[in-house]
């Protein structure tokens, strides 16, 4: 992927224009026909040595930066889709065939997120080096050495090496899974074939083999607006873990999450709203019930069932 920057970035840089100019110069001297409306090409960057001193080398690394972040940010709306469209499909048949699509395009969309991440680190340590007084006579080509090997590492791995830890896979299968089994989720490795490089990974924890509650771990109810931390991914309903960080403040003490052997330290900043659990949530009460409602038809005794509104959720 280029390195992009749009012409306003760059200081030195003519007035942007479209250049159907039929003089077309390879020279970098501030020629404006080559700024495309779209900004630099590959080309007409590779060339420019970016040096501590010019003052567009930050930014333009961080601009790159932040639209590599603004993708992450799209992939992880893809992966909640996917994750919604399993959940659906599992819903209208169990096992339903075409869930192995969905789980394609859900992993493809966790690499791409991966080789992202892999770009933006080698962003950071290209700016790192940049302050520090490092000059870049071909920034893409260090850019590149940076992140290729990398990317070339992780896509060699097998399926079960990629995501075997990864949380958002498991979230993935449980999700699934709960639709209809009451038991808990299996660990991810029973969907992960083994791969070449997998022999000896038998005696490794993975991810799964939890029942997912929707409980909050202090009310013990259902999620009510529910949150999750960010530094220790627990969730609680929102008014509960305030109080709690509101009391311990009171009290002058941290608020540790409330979950057993979590050493987190919470402050509100690192809560944020997780409407895709609540959804979630929501819909596990509703097949709750709705198991709840095919055993109770299933009995013979005619049962009249005044609590259905003020059930346990
Ligand atoms: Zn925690």
């Amino acid at each position: 992927m280029p390195i992009r920057v749009s012409s306003d970035e760059l200081p030195e840089a003519g007035p942007s224009r479209n250049s159907n100019s039929p003089r077309s110069s390879p020279g970098l001297d501030g020629d404006d026909d080559l700024i495309e409306e779209e900004g630099w090409t590959k080309e007409t960057f590779e060339n420019r040595s970016i040096t501590k001193q010019n003052p567009a080398a930050t930014p333009l690394l961080r601009t790159t930066m932040d639209k590599l972040k603004e993708v992450i940010t799209r992939i992880e709306e893809g992966l909640e889709l996917a994750k919604e469209t399993a959940i659906a499909l599992e819903d209208s048949k169990q096992d339903e065939p075409s869930i192995d699509d969905v789980e394609a395009a859900f992993f493809k969309a966790l690499d791409q997120r991966q080789l992202l991440d892999i770009r933006i680190e080698a962003l950071k340590e290209l700016m790192a080096q940049l302050q520090a007084g490092q000059d870049f006579p071909n920034i893409e080509s260090s850019y590149e050495e940076l992140a290729t090997p990398k990317e070339t590492e992780y896509l060699a791995k097998s399926k079960r090496a990629k995501y075997k830890n990864s949380t958002e896979y498991a979230e993935f299968r449980s999700a699934i899974w709960e639709i209809n089994h009451t038991t808990a989720c299996p660990p991810v490795s029973q969907w992960l074939e083994k791969g070449p490089d997998d022999e000896s990974d038998d005696d490794e924890i993975d991810i799964g083999g939890t029942t997912q509650t929707y409980r909050c771990p202090i009310t013990l109810t259902l999620y009510q607006d529910a949150t999750t931390s960010n530094k220790c991914g627990h969730s609680f309903s929102r008014a509960a873990i305030m109080d709690l960080i509101d009391s311990a403040k009171k009290q002058r003490r941290v608020s540790k999450c409330p979950v057993t052997g979590c050493a987190a330290v919470l402050e509100k900043s690192d809560l944020k709203a997780n409407p895709s659990l609540q959804k979630r949530a929501d819909e596990f009460a509703r097949r709750e019930r709705r198991r709840e409602d095919e055993r109770e038809e299933g009995d013979d005794t005619i049962a009249i069932d005044d609590d259905e509104e003020d059930g346990d959720y």
